[in-house]
């Protein structure tokens, strides 16, 4: 046996690293980034306070300001707190860590996003998915079946879902919330939520298995990384003695602190977002090849249809001409012929649009 057979886990030797492509010289439409920076007199003020931060000394653990901000700006309820991770990826593993009990179930619609599974399995947590319909809208017969069946400690819903953009029924959810009770909770992961209408952030006093969690990253601020969970205070005290316990670095959060006295601009960023996904959507409705899916999302799910083309060729040809966007066609069946685009600038998505024609025409 070598020194990687003798430590490292069979599970984890059989998984392929999670690829990011080299992206220099492409228009990038595949990682639902904001495609706008901040303005230069605000990027100048940044680095002011950025520089005035105390590179030398840890953060505070508690991140009390920081906290007050957020809940302030973002809606959180009176009486509910939130716990902040490096990315709301990590507050995934946080949550699986913590609910690790032997035996215990995590159950999300397919297809989702990776993390959910990826995170049960590195915390030795079953992961079980149940197929969306076709049209991806949730399947809650089977869901609530499943529920009855798995018994599952942690649910995911992703409101609005990735890679879908499916914008999930509210009372579909509101029954599933219902159904799993106090065995287990329902974590709406509200990613996309500045490009959504609705959030289940005013109810969480409703329901106590419930944990709304959020990002800044699509909302412009993905390399920063911030996220935070909100839920009731006894769950969340659980949930923070499994965080590291200097998770956000100094810099990030003098950034947030920033970027949130200014969230007016970054709330204009994603209304001109908003109004271009719509654009984009019609003018990709307009192709006789090509099927749209309804997006709540900062991305659209489009399905090639073509007789003589395939979603394979299309993206191998956008490549061609240096348009990056996400070839999801074989991440699950229900994705046949699927490709992902993130809305860019009106300028970005003509590019796509204009190189997608090309493609479609050759
Ligand atoms: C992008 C995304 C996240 C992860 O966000 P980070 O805060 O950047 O880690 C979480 N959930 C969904 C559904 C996402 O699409």
């Amino acid at each position: 046996m070598s020194l990687i057979e003798n430590i490292i886990r069979p599970d984890v030797r059989a998984l392929s690293a999670y690829h990011v492509p080299d992206s220099s010289g492409f228009v990038k439409l595949d990682a639902m980034e904001n495609p706008y920076a901040l303005p230069p007199v605000l990027r100048e003020e940044l680095g002011r306070r950025l520089a005035e931060v105390a590179l030398n000394r840890y953060p505070v653990p508690s991140y009390v300001a920081l906290k007050a901000k957020i809940c302030a700006q973002f809606g959180v309820p009176a009486g509910f707190d939130v716990v902040l991770g490096n990315g709301s990826d990590e507050l995934i593993a946080i949550i699986s860590l913590a609910c690790a009990k032997p035996g215990a179930k995590v159950l999300a619609p397919v297809p989702g996003f990776v993390m959910y599974a990826m995170s049960a399995q590195f915390a030795g947590l079953e992961f079980v998915g149940v197929p969306l319909k076709p049209d991806f809208t949730l399947d809650t017969a089977a869901m609530l079946r499943a529920i009855a069946e798995h018994q599952p400690a942690i649910v995911y819903l992703a409101y609005p879902n990735n890679p879908t953009g499916t914008l999930f029924d509210g009372g579909d959810m509101e029954q599933i919330i219902r159904a799993v009770g106090d065995t287990g909770i329902v974590v709406s992961d509200e990613a996309y939520q500045p490009f959504a209408p609705s959030s289940w952030m005013p109810r969480l006093a409703e329901f106590d298995n419930l944990v709304v969690m959020r990002t800044v990253s699509k909302l412009g601020l993905a390399g920063i990384r911030l996220g935070y969970m909100a839920a009731g205070q006894a769950l969340l005290r659980e949930f923070d003695k499994v965080r590291p316990p200097y998770n956000i670095n100094v810099l990030t959060e003098a950034a947030a602190q920033f970027v949130l006295e200014h969230t007016d601009v970054l709330e204009a960023q994603a209304k001109a977002v908003r109004d271009a996904r719509s654009q984009l959507a019609d003018a990709l409705a307009a192709l006789p090849e090509i099927a749209v899916f309804p997006s709540a999302a900062n991305f659209l799910l489009i399905r090639v249809q073509s007789g003589h083309i395939d979603a394979e060729n299309v993206f191998a040809r956008l490549l061609e001409r240096k348009v990056l966007i996400k070839n999801i066609g074989k991440m699950h069946p229900l994705l046949k012929n699927c490709l992902r685009v993130t809305v860019g600038t009106p300028q970005e998505n003509k590019q796509f649009l204009d190189a997608l024609k090309a493609s479609l025409a050759t």
